[in-house]
């Protein structure tokens, strides 16, 4: 695996291994099972197996599934699915939920200490209770109940007794501390749920500030990375470890979110978009999802490169998906065959070509790397070319198709319009044209000179396509969103995100597999859709058209 450049991580690592305050190196990637896999969660995954393999070390996949009313086992699978394409081994699978038993026990043992005790506040007015950043919080009248009764009332939450919300453990910090992460924040809530792992032997579960910590810690993780909203709670992170006297002592290090501009990134609002049918699923190509990007058709090496390029830092920044697409380009230049496709047709009929003649005509698959050989394509008296590349009154400059001119056929020849056929309508329906003998391509015809070549696939032998093309999902990023105004993300939701449209392919293209990736002549790179392909017709999603403005520093 390549190696991650210098970050500040890395360098507190270093300095663990030589100082002797460490002899090794575990960290682990913890998500919560509620939901896929998205481009930020790849940007944890590589800094988290890219750093302890650096190191020698291990990663373990952790799900940190502490919420049962979100969970569910079909993103279990799914995120274990995400993390071996993109590349990644963990050493150990684990699950938070494993760990219930001794969070309990840990929890008791705060109890016993007078370090947490049961509160019988709402949670309406555990919020109010707390004070804000300029005024300090209020005692609840239950934080001075005895270790006993803490003891007795804790365990029947455990067995039962208690209503959703009508008890919580919390921790007896310190209400006053600056840091509202200390005044006495929950540990356990009561919750009549089932969990996909526990089933329904729990109805009382750990908030994630009590379980991550001592997750860190029975696994033995040495540095324990996060994104920095989290940094205020690191006082609390090593609280926990302390008072719960865990062995392990693993150390809790931020860096910043990568966020990517108009797309959503929230696992809350990608499953909403999921839920009401806005998009086609989880592994839609529209969204910033790993199985989206997968089905798009983003490489794992793709991927991995553009969250190295963002690099590691402790500020967050919106990367402009510019940036993503160009990593796209980079990696499928060299491996991508070239053909042509019709996006949408235009049939034109050369007068003066044989009738039933067919040419077989030789063209490179990959002009950018030879090795990939040649290809043939059929050229015969009818073909199909894009609408677009002819106009009946073509504005100054337009080098393409128009009545009089002569253009190039890419790998073929020069054909001129002679004459535009039109339905009722008045509509275009074919164009007649003819062919110079003479220019056929690979000749060296240097007779004269056109200005505009176009692509084309023979009419009789091509093969229907589907082609889909994608612009952004979200015509602003999330951030900029005005939600104040009574508007939601929904309401950013770009209605031209898609566009399906029908055509041709060349058919030597007649044996392809979903996740094929081509390079369409002045199309783009595309990816053969697994979802919608079938046997009759291949599905192509447009990974990248071929220009950018994005250049890399
Ligand atoms: P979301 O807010 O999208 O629901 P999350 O942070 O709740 O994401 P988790 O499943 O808890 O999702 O995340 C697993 C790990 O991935 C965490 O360590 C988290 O910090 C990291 N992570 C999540 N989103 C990003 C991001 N945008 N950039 C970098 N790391 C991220
Ligand atoms: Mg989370």
């Amino acid at each position: 695996m390549e190696h991650n450049s210098s970050n500040f991580i890395r360098t507190i690592i270093k300095e663990d291994l030589e100082s002797g305050k460490r002899d090794h190196v575990v960290t682990r990637f913890p998500p919560e099972p509620n939901g896929y896999l998205h481009i930020g969660h790849a940007k944890s995954i590589v800094i988290n197996f890219g750093l302890a393999d650096d190191f020698k070390g291990k990663t373990h996949l952790r799900f940190d599934d502490t919420n049962p009313l979100k969970e569910d086992q079909e993103y279990v699978d799914a995120i274990k699915e995400d993390v071996q394409w993109l590349g990644y081994e963990w050493e150990e699978l684990r699950f938070a939920s494993d760990y219930f038993e001794e969070m309990y026990d840990r929890a008791v043992l705060l109890i016993k200490k007078g370090k947490a005790y049961v509160d019988d506040l709402t949670a309406d007015q555990i919020r109010e209770y707390r004070g804000t950043l300029t005024e300090p919080g209020k005692e609840s009248p239950y934080r001075n109940r005895a270790a006993e009764e803490n003891l007795d009332l804790f365990e029947r939450m455990r067995k039962g007794e208690f209503a959703n919300g009508e008890k919580v453990l919390r921790a007896k910090i310190d209400m006053a501390s600056p840091n509202i992460n200390l005044r006495d924040p929950v540990l356990y809530r009561v919750s009549h749920a089932s969990h996909h792992n526990t089933g329904d032997k729990w109805c009382i579960y750990p908030m994630y500030a009590f379980a991550h910590p001592l997750e860190d810690a029975i696994e033995g993780v040495t540095h324990s990375l996060c994104t920095t909203e989290f940094e205020d709670q690191r006082p609390l992170y090593n609280w926990v470890v302390e008072q719960c006297e865990m062995k392990h002592q693993p150390q809790q290090i931020e860096f910043g979110r990568l966020n990517l501009s108009n797309t959503v990134m929230s696992k809350r609002k990608l499953k909403q978009l999921v839920d009401e049918g806005i998009v086609d699923g989880w592994d839609d190509p529209r969204l910033p999802t790993i199985s989206g990007l997968r089905r798009k058709g983003y490489t794992p090496a793709a991927i991995r490169e553009f969250v190295k390029e963002t690099g590691v830092s402790k500020g967050s920044a919106v990367v402009d998906e510019a940036m993503l697409e160009h990593f796209a380009r980079e990696d499928l230049k060299l491996t991508a065959p070239r053909t042509m496709g019709i996006l949408k047709p235009l049939k034109i009929v050369i007068t003066n070509y044989p009738e039933g003649q067919v040419e077989w005509l030789d063209a490179e698959i990959n002009p950018e790397n030879p090795e990939m050989g040649m290809r043939k394509i059929p050229f015969s008296r009818e073909i199909y070319v894009e609408q677009e590349d002819f106009m009946e009154n073509p504005p100054k400059k337009y080098f393409r198709l128009f009545p009089g001119n002569e253009v190039r056929l890419k790998h073929a020849y020069f054909i001129k319009c002679e004459e535009v056929i039109k339905d009722d309508n008045g509509e275009v329906m074919e164009l007649r044209c003819t062919y110079d003998p003479e220019t056929k391509s690979g000749t060296g015809f240097t007779g004269r000179k056109v200005k505009g070549t176009i692509h084309w696939v023979d009419a009789k032998h091509a093969l229907p396509a589907e082609f889909r093309l994608y612009e952004p999902l979200i015509s602003d990023t999330e951030e900029e969103a005005d939600e104040t105004a009574g508007k939601t993300f929904l309401d950013y939701v770009n209605q031209n995100s898609l566009e399906i449209v029908q055509g041709f392919i060349e058919p030597n293209m007649e044996n392809i597999e979903p996740h094929d990736k081509f390079q369409f002549f002045r199309h783009g790179y595309f990816n053969v859709d697994p979802k919608h392909t079938t046997k009759e017709k291949p599905v192509f999603n447009r990974i990248v058209s071929l220009k950018s403005s994005f250049k890399l520093k």
